[in-house]
């Protein structure tokens, strides 16, 4: 979908709010303040659009309330745009760019995309278990310390640089989560969290995977001390290729990632990653001509504004004294995503 036939499908207000509302609320509206169905729509002249209101707490709300969006001022075709650009931008999204195609201050699209990716974050944290082959890798980063004649600085562990573990399945899923350090005690708790135990895992070979492994339905990894990078089907090349989309983000558009919002980066990354699904499709060309081979094929945009909607009301976003923003995440419900 281009931008041209996004400002078809969503030609008015109207149709965006229509939108939200087909997403946020599948089973009719529900009221954000005390979770009843019992509501209704203001038609009245006089009233903002799409305002309703409570039959049990008599309350008024939208479908932006207790959403990122709400109290903005800003359009939800504005909203729209901004989700476009994000997640056409597979390598990151600059704020400066965005503001500029929007027509909004850098500030505010800065903040708004914090906001989506705050929702993206949410996504992340409904994921299913991973299973099948999973691959296991971890990643520091950070920037370099300044350059100092005759100091050679260490690099990954031991160094104040954050620390992030990754899970991905095999043509499926990807999930990550910031940790205090590679160690046995940092790694285990999130791997176990999100992997089914009869998962096959695939790592390299350092020692804190050898341990954990040993919970799983089978454990093998590659010695890349020894420059063994695949022997078969054993690699966890897969986990690094997720690694180094995160570094060229880093250095193609975020330059910097400050610790307090790394957490955010990582969980845009992920969605990206994660708005792929599996495709077979026939080799055209060269000597394997003719045979089947399975490609990751990014979902269409509808589906992937669809994905990153739909848990809206589950993570709320607050301006703080100081300008900036802060991200209430919500209680998750268990049962129901
Ligand atoms: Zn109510």
């Amino acid at each position: 979908m281009n931008v041209e036939q996004l400002r078809r499908t969503f030609p008015d207000e109207q149709s965006c709010r229509s939108f939200f509302e087909s997403i946020i609320w599948p089973d009719g509206p529900i009221c954000p303040h005390c979770q009843s169905q019992y509501v209704w729509r203001l038609q009245s002249k006089n009233v903002r659009a799409g305002l309703h209101e409570c039959g049990d707490c008599s309350r008024q709300f939208t479908v932006t309330t207790r959403t990122p969006f709400h109290s903005t001022k800003l359009s939800l075709w504005t909203w729209l745009q901004v989700m476009y650009s994000l997640i056409c931008s597979s390598k990151g999204a600059s704020s400066v760019a965005i503001a500029t195609w929007v027509g909004v201050s850098q500030k505010t699209a800065w903040k708004m995309l914090h906001a989506l990716r705050a929702l993206m974050e949410v996504h992340q944290s409904v994921l299913p278990q991973l299973l099948g082959v999973v691959e296991l890798d971890e990643k520091y980063i950070g920037g370099k310390p300044r350059y100092k004649r005759g100091v050679k600085n260490k690099r990954g562990h031991g160094t104040r640089k954050a620390c992030f573990a990754t899970v991905v399945q095999r043509q499926g899923p990807v999930k990550t989560a910031l940790i205090g350090n590679d160690s046995v005690a940092d790694l285990k708790p999130f791997i176990t969290e999100s992997v089914v135990l009869s998962a096959d895992l695939m790592s390299d070979e350092h020692s804190a995977y050898q341990i954990i492994g040993r919970d799983f339905a089978s454990h093998q990894s590659v010695r890349h001390g020894q420059k063994e990078y695949a022997r078969g089907d054993v690699h966890n090349n897969t986990a690094e290729s997720f690694h180094s989309t995160l570094e060229r983000a880093k250095f193609g558009v975020y330059h910097w990632m400050s610790k307090q919002h790394l957490h955010l980066y990582t969980a845009e990354a992920v969605f990206h990653w994660n708005q792929r699904a599996p495709k077979e499709k026939t080799i055209q060309r060269g000597k394997n001509r003719g045979q089947k081979k399975v490609v990751m094929t990014r979902l269409p945009i509808l589906e992937q504004f669809r994905n990153l909607l739909r848990l809206s009301s589950f993570c709320q976003v607050r301006r703080t004294e100081n300008s900036g923003i802060r991200i209430i995440p919500a209680a998750l419900p268990l049962f129901g995503l």
